[in-house]
């Protein structure tokens, strides 16, 4: 008699069991949609939306760094987490946010696969890029010259300041990217982000074309580059 007792109660706890694990995931899930960006940071929810746009400070949003211009001794920037682990200067997170609504909206899926980077990490993605070309036979300063083409080195990589970001898709299909990546080409400068180093401006960018990099400048300075074709360089001149 014990026995079966026991035996009957087994299948109610697995039911008290099973259903409490899909409140729990339902729960977890729908928290994961609101926080998708909100990540560790104080923003969120409403104040997401309400991007405050400095006038009187935006020198930060034009910060050139390149090999020619490299970061500022002792830089350092307030980052914001996000709930994928990427980190972003706090100041563009808004930004970044309503972008990435948008093109959900369009239906596109964009997923970030770099972000802000210690000059620790910059420095093993140079040496990575540096490996294989060592690998396909190249000297070893050759190797590092292509490579430098590819990944900046520490000091003057613009992932170092939380501007940039890498965005492509969840799932690396080519295909898939070049569908964010025309979406965002067209859209991102609305949101305040460049296409960095666009195809035809690596002889002034002296980093190959990276469709895939996008750098936060402010919605006006985005406008204004969109519109005439520039990359960041040839646009700082101009307004100098
Ligand atoms: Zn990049």
């Amino acid at each position: 008699m014990k026995k079966h007792q026991k035996s009957s109660a087994t299948p109610k706890i697995l039911l008290v069991i099973f259903i409490s694990a899909l409140v729990a995931v339902s729960f977890l899930f729908a928290k994961q949609k609101v926080e998708e960006f909100c990540g560790t940071s104080d923003l969120n929810g409403a104040s997401a939306y309400a991007p405050t746009d400095s006038a009187d400070d935006s020198s930060w949003q034009l910060m050139l760094v390149n090999a020619d211009h490299p970061l500022p001794e002792g830089f350092s920037v307030e980052l914001t987490t996000l709930a994928n682990g990427h980190k972003v200067d706090k100041r563009v997170y808004p930004y970044l946010q309503r972008m990435f609504d948008d093109a959900r909206s369009a239906g596109i899926i964009p997923a970030i696969s770099s972000s802000y980077r210690t000059a620790e990490k910059q420095q093993s993605i140079l040496d990575e890029y540096t490996e294989q070309y060592i690998n396909q036979g190249y000297s070893e300063a050759e190797a590092l010259e292509i490579a430098k083409t590819w990944a900046a080195v520490p000091g003057t990589s613009e992932h170092q300041t939380g501007l940039a970001l890498d965005i492509t898709t969840a799932d690396a299909n080519k295909q898939a990217a070049d569908i964010v990546w025309k979406w965002l080409k067209k859209n991102s400068y609305k949101y305040g982000f460049i296409i960095r180093y666009p195809e035809d401006k690596t002889d002034i960018t002296g980093i190959s074309n990276e469709p895939w990099h996008f750098r936060y400048v402010g919605e006006k300075a985005a406008a204004e580059i969109h519109k005439k074709g520039l990359c960041l360089e040839e646009y700082l001149n101009l307004t100098e």
